[in-house]
């Protein structure tokens, strides 16, 4: 069996790219963006066309979550590439909350997010008017959610800013009332200056609340800036903002086989999505 790349393919056509990759299997599959031109090979008379000499139409407003941004503040053993039922609950935090701020800040009606078949989620963004965003834009949607900066490293956070911020609200509703219910009590107490008094008091309030208010006063005086920060440390998502702001790069295609783990990546709702349970293997369709 030949192991390789084919790059540069174009197709006019979706049909075409079917008959393309029914005719010719592949491992991985990856696809990029659109261009003016389709792209040929260089032959006697003619210079190639490739993707950096003909013009660029436009791209699916793209984003990428990955569970191995996630070593810092794991819980399981896992590392890397690995994941588990535990650790995925991370994916379907971030997913949460990065899709109400695609609906609710920024109007996107068509998500659709994705399974990688590997170690996270893909959102695709299938709005028209998203699709011809240049590089600059696609930078200021990015960072209007990135609150961790080099989350492999010295793991910055950015002050995410007051209470009447929609993007602060929806941390305490969405991952901070969580962190509350569900740490253990002696991180609560080392990580956000809980006691014990205040994490019981704090727990029977917001077993029927999802107030924002109760959250916020169910954290000690004095805490909350520190409380944000290590929620946000934790639990908020970790992007990986080069894959939405560069235009040109390939993603996988949904739908296609993810060769390293064999699982196919396909549509799911990011929320509910656990691939422990859930994910298909290509060997397990096709019986192997
Ligand atoms: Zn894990």
């Amino acid at each position: 069996m030949d192991i390789g790349f084919t790059r540069n393919k174009s197709f006019e056509e979706p049909q075409h790219l079917k008959e393309y990759l029914s005719t010719f299997p592949v491992l991985n599959a990856y696809i990029g963006s659109v261009y003016k031109d389709r792209l040929l090979p260089k032959d006697r008379y003619y210079d190639a066309i490739t993707i950096h000499n003909t013009d660029w139409v436009g791209r699916d407003l793209i984003f990428d979550l990955d569970l191995d941004e996630y070593d810092p503040v794991r819980t399981c053993d896992c590392t890397g590439r690995e994941v588990c039922e535990i650790c995925w609950a991370f994916m379907q935090d971030a997913a949460n909350i990065m899709d109400e701020t695609f609906a609710v800040d920024f109007g996107f009606k068509k998500r659709v997010w994705v399974y990688t078949g590997g170690r996270g989620y893909h959102c695709w963004i299938l709005d028209e008017d998203t699709f011809d965003l240049d590089q600059n834009q696609r930078t200021a949607i990015v960072e209007y959610m990135q609150l961790i900066h080099d989350p492999k490293g010295v793991q910055k956070i950015d002050d995410p800013g007051d209470f009447a911020n929609l993007l602060v609200k929806r941390i305490y509703r969405k991952i901070g009332r969580k962190y509350i219910m569900e740490t253990p009590i002696k991180r609560l107490e080392e990580e956000a200056g809980f006691t014990k008094n205040s994490i019981e008091k704090a727990r029977s309030r917001l077993k029927n609340s999802e107030l924002v208010a109760d959250i916020v006063d169910s954290i000690p005086r004095g805490k909350e800036n520190q409380f944000l920060k290590t929620v946000i440390l934790n639990h908020y998502p970790r992007i990986d903002h080069k894959v939405t702001i560069d235009i040109r790069r390939l993603i996988r295609m949904p739908g296609s086989i993810h060769a390293g783990t064999g699982n196919i990546s396909e549509y799911v709702n990011p929320i509910s999505f656990n691939p422990a349970f859930d994910a298909k293997n290509i060997y397990d369709v096709i019986g192997e």
